[in-house]
């Protein structure tokens, strides 16, 4: 298979480089971030965004992600009216209501997470699913709110509850406290959840981090990571300039944690539907 030349011009700024614009470019042909290797996009697609080089995992809209896992036409959607505000009228390069609606037009979502019910493998399930493509995926009141709500239904409804992390953002800053205050409110849910003795598989994907990673993502009774995902709280570059040591190689990905005990296992993307219904049936749920 041809490669293609990687050299970097000037003209690219470093920031262009480091941040590679995420989801699956238009064309024929992809270019894969793993080996390089230019390849065919529907041999890709078909392989649910998997290189067939190098087994790289592209992203994956949450959308995506639902009939990845989820059995055909089984998915109920659950708080789907739900609509972010912008309390603090927030404002960086832009004002934060103006890039939600940019945001929303963009992704067909009205905020970064997709929430609901439906079966994997004739099993019922409660899910949620984080969306990277939405403001990095970030949590902010409508992405806490929606995740509480899943728990507490998972709760009283007696179901297996899966969550699928795709959040680079953490909290999201543009709510300030608001946002900030979702990681508890979450992680109380999730306690209650374990107290009435449910079944929580967290799974990990490029990227989780921050204020995800730091409190739902990390929580779950079984953790699950794709292959070589990005997983941690700040970034390396952010650790490596606080604490001035080097990083060990390998650092925050999914085959370092799973080495270090805080990942279970590592479920390449084709296997999680079987490897969730595996778990909820070795755990009796
Ligand atoms: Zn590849």
């Amino acid at each position: 298979m041809a490669t293609v030349d990687t050299t970097i011009t000037p003209s690219v700024s470093p920031l262009a480089m480091r941040r590679p614009k995420r989801g699956v470019p238009e064309g024929l042909w992809l270019r894969c971030p793993g080996c390089q290797a230019t390849i065919f996009r529907k041999e890709v697609e078909s392989r649910l965004g998997v290189c067939p080089e190098c087994d790289y995992h592209f992203y994956v809209s949450a959308n995506d992600r639902i009939r990845q896992v989820l059995d055909d036409g089984t998915f109920e959607e659950w708080d789907a009216d739900l609509l972010p505000t912008d309390p603090l009228q927030f404002q960086d390069k832009k004002p934060y209501k103006d890039r939600l609606k940019a945001e929303q037009a963009r992704t067909g979502l009205r905020d970064a997470a997709l929430v609901g019910t439906g079966m994997v493998r004739a099993r019922r399930v409660a899910i949620a699913i984080t969306d990277s493509a939405f403001i990095m995926g970030s949590m902010g009141s409508v992405v806490g709110e929606k995740l509480a709500r899943t728990i507490e239904k998972a709760t009283t409804q007696n179901l297996p509850l899966i969550i699928i992390s795709a959040s680079g953002g953490g909290a999201r800053m543009h709510e300030g406290i608001l946002s900030l205050m979702q990681m508890a409110k979450v992680s109380a849910a999730l306690a209650r959840y374990d107290r009435a003795g449910g079944l929580f598989i967290s799974v990990l994907t490029n990227p989780t981090m921050g204020g995800v990673a730091a409190s739902f993502a990390s929580l779950g009774d079984l953790t699950f990571a794709e292959p070589r995902a990005l997983i941690g709280f700040a970034g390396p570059r952010t650790i490596q300039a606080t604490i001035r040591i080097e990083l060990p190689k390998g650092f925050q990905t999914s085959e370092f944690l799973l080495e270090h005990g805080y990942v279970d296992r590592i479920v390449r993307r084709a296997d999680l539907k079987s490897e969730i219904a595996r778990s909820i049936d070795y755990c009796g749920k």
